[in-house]
């Protein structure tokens, strides 16, 4: 039985958050916006109309080109008009682009999650607008034209995945890298990552690449994982049935988690290309790349690694902090401002300061508390002014206050209680409360003192100093 290996390469669109659309000025903001409200004369296509080109996709363009680490771009390339009609395509046409794209020969590599690196190779790059949208309703098909002239990337990878589990994990990672960017926002559900795979399979150690299936429109990472695993595994067995492999178009149908057909493949060539006529070519200078590539912002990847080695935090750590870039701001802002152990303020940051933006539904940017108050909570603990909980309570205190955490502190009376006298007078009291317990614990139960540290803590509010009234608790027990 010979043993398969599976090529998958992927066609992915990307929408860039732009205002405007890309030829006209329409806004892109049509997420749940009425149908056929973000609509002109330009995006429908009448006649007589002109487009222009919005610069600013181009710009966002040749960021993401860079961070795909293209060598070179095109010094000038052409928009072209691919053919076709559908209802949902006003002009009977797109504008896109086609064998002169705005980028070719990058590659973009990623973390799998047992720490081993992937690169994958980017074919080419271009611009394009989006087509409009076909909603089916009570036997009828309703066009919405909202959608019309939304300014796409598309990216085409080499067909260098050799399994589903790789393709899902470069969708995670490209998304990760659009956001950092701030290019896209990245929201598969809402249409502006998109993704088509190619899959074929072939017996291992062939070069040859076997007919492939196109998969298509598929709406989140994990479906994609489970659409191209399931294909894989469907041409293994009509290879091993002696059927052959037929050049599908298969769609995946979220219900039933399965896959359909939804047509026989067109061909490249029904598409008629042609250079678009009402168009001037893009044009990139050399000093417009430059300085696109030297403004790229440091990478998720790199700067994991910068973390691990500058700062000599677990691997793990550098992953989570790098996860967004606000995140990993605000951890390298907290850092600085603690001047002390960066581990110890990595633990913070990863409990309590993701639980605050979880709790909050937002991101790190825009988190009510700054880098310098976490570290100013996390020196008063340190110093033991103040007990852990605490520290947490004042986490989120100092959230929208014009006090500082040390003033918080002073005016609220919330320094830690290390008070001999006063621990003792308190222990004294826990004591003659629980007779039973002290009882066991002199009969040798003595692992009972962290439950009576606990009532220490429960009474003082967590102001009492846990190891000063451990250490009391035990010499009034024994004595
Ligand atoms: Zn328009």
């Amino acid at each position: 039985m010979p043993e398969y290996e599976a090529v998958i390469g992927l066609e992915t669109h990307i929408q860039l958050n732009t205002k405007s659309k890309i030829f006209c000025a329409c806004s892109t903001d049509s997420w749940r916006a009425p149908p056929n409200t973000h609509i002109c004369p330009i995006c429908t296509g009448l006649p007589g109309v002109l487009p222009s080109l919005n610069r600013r996709v181009v710009e966002k363009a040749l960021i993401m080109a860079a961070a795909m680490n293209v060598g070179e771009i095109a010094p000038e390339s052409y928009l072209a008009r691919k053919n076709y009609f559908y209802p949902d395509l006003p002009k009977g046409y797109q504008i896109s682009q086609y064998d002169e794209p705005l980028a070719g020969n990058g590659s973009f590599e990623f973390p799998m999650p047992d720490g081993n690196l992937r690169r994958i190779s980017i074919i080419k790059l271009h611009i394009e607008e989006d087509a409009g949208k076909t909603v089916y309703k009570n036997s009828k098909r309703l066009i919405d034209f909202n959608r019309c002239g939304v300014p796409l990337v598309e990216m085409v990878t080499g067909p260098d995945f050799r399994s589903a589990e790789e393709v899902g994990q470069f969708l995670i990672r490209l998304r990760q890298l659009l956001r950092w960017l701030e290019i896209s926002d990245a929201d598969m559900e809402r249409g502006q990552l998109r993704c088509d795979a190619n899959v074929s399979i072939r017996e291992r150690g062939q070069q040859r690449l076997n007919t492939k299936t196109e998969i298509k429109n598929v709406n989140s990472i994990a479906n994609v994982r489970d659409a191209v695993q399931s294909e894989i595994q469907r041409q293994v067995r009509e290879v091993e049935a002696g059927r052959k492999i037929e050049s599908w178009t298969l769609g995946w149908d979220d219900d039933r988690g399965a896959l359909s057909k939804m047509r026989s493949k067109e061909t490249e060539a029904d598409y008629r290309y042609f250079r678009e006529p009402d168009l001037l070519p893009i044009q990139t200078s050399s000093e417009d790349w430059a300085a696109t590539v030297s403004q790229l912002p440091e990478l998720p990847l790199a700067r994991r690694s910068r973390f691990s080695a500058d700062y000599g935090i677990p691997d793990y750590d550098a992953g989570v902090l790098t996860e967004e870039r606000s995140l990993s701001e605000f951890f390298e802002a907290a850092v600085a401002a603690h001047g002390g152990d960066p581990k110890r303020v990595s633990n913070w940051v990863m409990n309590d300061v993701l639980r605050l933006i979880r709790e909050q539904d937002t991101s790190a940017g825009e988190l009510g508390l700054r880098p310098d108050e976490l570290a100013e909570i996390i020196r008063l603990v340190e110093r033991g002014t103040i007990s852990n909980s605490v520290g947490k309570e004042l986490l989120t205190q100092v959230q929208g206050s014009d006090r500082t955490p040390s003033q918080i502190v002073e005016e609220d009376g919330l320094a830690q209680v290390t008070d001999f006298g006063e621990l003792s007078a308190a222990a004294a009291q826990i004591l003659e409360a629980n007779p039973d317990q002290v009882a066991a614990y002199r009969g040798g139960k003595s692992g009972l003192i962290g439950w009576f540290v606990g009532q220490m803590m429960q009474e003082s509010g967590g102001q009492a100093d846990p190891k000063s009234a451990r250490k009391i608790l035990e010499q009034l027990l024994e004595g």
